[in-house]
């Protein structure tokens, strides 16, 4: 039986394992299907603190699993498939295995936001794409125009990046002001290739009759009119949805999925403690997910020492 089972090798997943295996607790970690999570989708990290020339995102991941494994933490590529947290030990069935597990840290943190359309589901992988960091410069997007959709962070990201390959990227944002930080912001919207088009959104991608992306049709929500724009390439960052599905109706969340913590980062299940951006829908960064990881650990090792006085 584990004592600490994780769920999630993002930033809180791993640091809840570092510190839980420096509590000699021998967490065991459990991937999920996107081992590292968000952050190996992202180029350069410029705000992890201890990093003043910013690092890859993939590279910042696997430090943290080495620092991790260094002390005993045991990664598992595995999915959690159900997870029985009415009895005691929790049992958990990761891939068609039964596990037993004391405690459970979550920090199976957030998966990206669709746009909803039919014709977005149908080009996925045909020109649609939520990472430009994984498929900007696939032969297919290279000196040809590409939109990015959205208006935060992740969004301005997408298209400085792109502007790498593509011949224009338009940005396009529902609202005529960027959610965006300052600097990100200023830094899109200085960059010549790089056009935003505003108070608009994506009504249909096309061309599903011809498999791919050949462009979007555009609605201006001001003045309500219709166009089309040609593109090879259609970039969604409309920000993340949490993955936390599987515990609906046992684990306390809000109307949009977030896990709600209690007391620091205990849930409404004793023994089951939440960190990440599966909790957070304020401040989702990479600096508070390792923070609320931490925490979690901490929180955990306290609540077996208490079981074993
Ligand atoms: P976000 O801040 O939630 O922004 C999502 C954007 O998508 C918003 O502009 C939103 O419009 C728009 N949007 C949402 N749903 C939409 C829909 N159905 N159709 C059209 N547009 C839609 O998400 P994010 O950009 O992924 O950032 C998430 C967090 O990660 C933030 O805290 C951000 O600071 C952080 N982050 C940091 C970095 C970095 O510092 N390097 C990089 C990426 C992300 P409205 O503005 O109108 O709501």
């Amino acid at each position: 039986m584990e004592k600490v089972a994780i769920i999630g090798t993002g930033c809180a997943g791993l640091t809840a394992a570092l510190y839980a295996a420096r509590a000699k607790l021998n967490p065991l970690v459990l991937t999920g299907i996107m081992p590292g999570g968000l952050l190996t989708t992202t180029s350069i990290v410029e705000n992890y603190p201890g990093f003043p020339e910013g690092i890859d995102g993939c590279e910042l991941m696997q430090r943290m699993q080495k620092q991790a494994e260094r002390f005993g933490a045991r990664i598992k590529f595995g999915t959690l498939e159900a997870a029985d947290l009415s009895r005691e030990p929790f049992v958990l069935t990761v891939d068609g295995e039964r596990m037993e597990t004391e405690t459970l840290i979550i920090a199976s943190g957030a998966s990206h936001r669709h746009l909803g359309l039919e014709s977005e589901d149908l080009l996925e992988r045909k020109g649609v794409t939520y990472c430009a960091t994984c498929d900007g410069a696939l032969p297919l997007f290279r000196d040809q125009p590409l939109v990015v959709v959205g208006g935060g962070d992740s969004a301005c990201e997408e298209a400085t990046y792109l502007t790498r390959f593509g011949s224009v990227v338009y940005l396009v944002h529902r609202r005529d002001t960027l959610r965006a930080s300052k600097i990100m912001a200023q830094r899109t919207l200085a960059h010549a290739k790089i056009q935003p088009i505003w108070d608009s959104v994506v009504t249909e991608v096309l061309d599903v009759k011809q498999d791919k992306v050949t462009g979007v049709r555009l609605k201006n929500l001001r003045t309500q009119k219709e166009s089309v724009l040609a593109a090879a390439g259609v970039f969604v960052a409309i920000g993340h949805i949490p993955n936390t599905q599987l515990f609906k109706g046992v684990i306390d969340m809000d109307a949009n999925g977030y896990i709600i913590p209690r007391q620091g980062t205990m849930t409404n299940v004793p023994g089951v403690f939440v960190a990440g951006d599966c909790s957070d829908h304020v401040y989702r960064q990479a600096v508070t997910a390792a923070g609320l990881g931490c925490a979690a650990a901490i929180d955990a090792e306290r609540y077996l020492a208490a079981r074993n006085e």
